[in-house]
């Protein structure tokens, strides 16, 4: 089955909407509290990032690796929001170090349609195309790298997600 890239993206939308989210930075832990998401920072030991578990009365816990830097741990949080909005999350579900660039194949490695519905989720929801397009549009004019560090920042995501997202939404050539 191929990714549901759209399905993705209009999940991501509906939450927002429905938190009144219109500014960034996504205040992603507040939307973590209305899907009734409890989330819990953890040294996890290896490679783990996060982790998902949805309880029997559909309440869930999300375990964030708080060794990871901060915009890693918000894109992980976001990541398995997608997962309880997109898939049957029942077991407890693991993510390892999952690549942040997997949906334009910057991973060599096949990986599960779930992670890449859950990354193209997270990238969405932390990166709303309407607002981002408006931040660019601001931008114009400006060096590529100095408008990703910007963007970056106010979005809360490391340069490398940033960078990813606007290639993915065409917005490459900015500032040339
Ligand atoms: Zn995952």
């Amino acid at each position: 089955m191929a990714p549901r890239y759209s399905l993705a993206k209009r999940r991501a939308a509906e939450l927002l909407r429905r938190a009144r989210v219109r500014k960034a930075p996504i205040p992603v832990e507040r939307l973590a509290a209305l899907l009734k998401a409890e989330i819990v920072l953890q040294p996890f030991s290896g490679e783990v990032s996060g982790i998902v578990h949805r309880n029997k009365d559909g309440s869930a816990v999300i375990g964030i690796n708080s060794s990871d830097a901060p915009q890693r741990q918000r894109f992980t949080i976001a990541h398995e929001l997608g997962h309880l909005l997109l898939h049957a999350v029942e077991d407890l579900h693991v993510d390892k170090n999952f690549p942040i660039g997997l949906r334009n194949g910057i991973s060599g490695k096949a990986v599960d349609e779930s992670e890449i519905e859950a990354n193209q989720f997270a990238a969405a929801l932390l990166m709303p195309s309407d607002l981002l397009g408006k931040d660019v549009q601001r931008l114009t004019g400006t060096d590529v790298l100095i408008a990703i560090q910007k963007l970056a920042r106010k979005y809360r995501v490391s340069e490398q997600a940033m960078s990813i997202r606007l290639s993915t939404l065409g917005h490459v050539k900015l500032g040339t």
